[in-house]
């Protein structure tokens, strides 16, 4: 299907939800996790991002997010985001706007966006391995290459703020997430397959829900998800401007 600025009337929707993907942040110069320099074709994830590797190496978990937090301290938001923060700053006083994010990142908020649900973490929050300890998740820049932190209050491993494989997602998000799916009326998913979850789970809410579904992404979906009504391929950085930028708040 062909896009334009009117494919959507935003006008008509009062419950938004845009989940994102990694392919919204590959203009930032972050790899995505899976497909043409894919952080998953160097890296396997069962050696570093896995919760069991948590337990038995979490040397091998820091040295990844060490990776990943090199690659962020140059990172910028790039137009997507920017739109997208724009697009949520225009809307009417009626309408709800919720940016879920698969992405670690935090470029959205950089970006400016609000109200956004981080549903795997965020890279640039450390906290505590003992999930009874009450040492608050607290923001780190720091790669511990050497050594792996422990904690000042129980002396427990600290860990990457950052939803591992083998993870449930956290409670919070997860209930915010699937109240937002619930009203919406609206749903579009920007640079990810949506055929893994959880946005193939998302979007059988929001079809549930009686919303108008949307596919935004580089690659067809393979095997087609039937809760997408619509599909449209291209980068979001090109994509999500010329989508979101029409929204004007009249
Ligand atoms: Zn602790």
């Amino acid at each position: 299907m062909l896009l334009s600025k009117n494919t959507i009337n935003f006008s008509n929707y009062r419950n938004i939800v845009v989940l994102t993907g990694a392919g919204v942040s590959v203009a930032s110069g972050l790899p995505p996790y899976r497909g043409p320099g894919g952080l998953w074709n160097n890296i396997n994830p069962d050696d570093h991002a896995d919760l069991a590797v948590l337990e038995n190496n979490p040397g091998a978990v820091w040295e990844l997010s060490g990776i990943e937090r090199k690659t962020l301290e140059n990172a910028k938001p790039n137009v997507a985001h920017i739109a997208l923060a724009e697009f949520e700053s225009k809307l009417f006083s009626s309408q709800q706007f919720t940016l879920i994010t698969q992405n670690i990142d935090g470029l959205h908020q950089q970006a400016g966006s609000q109200n956004v649900i981080e549903i795997h973490g965020n890279l640039h929050r450390t906290k505590c391995s003992n999930t009874d300890c009450s040492l608050e998740p607290y923001i780190d820049h720091l790669s511990y290459k050497e050594t792996v932190p422990q904690c000042p209050l129980c002396g427990s491993i600290l860990r990457p703020d950052i939803v591992l494989f083998g993870e449930y997602l956290p409670v919070k998000e997860e209930w915010l997430s699937k109240r937002a799916l619930r009203d919406c009326d609206l749903f579009i998913a920007i640079g990810t397959s949506g055929t893994v979850s959880p946005a193939s789970q998302f979007v059988r809410s929001a079809d549930y829900s009686g919303a108008r579904t949307i596919l935004i992404n580089l690659e067809p979906m393979k095997p087609k998800n039937p809760y997408f009504q619509e599909e449209y391929l291209g980068l979001a950085e090109e994509i999500v401007p010329i989508l979101f930028g029409n929204n004007d708040g009249n």
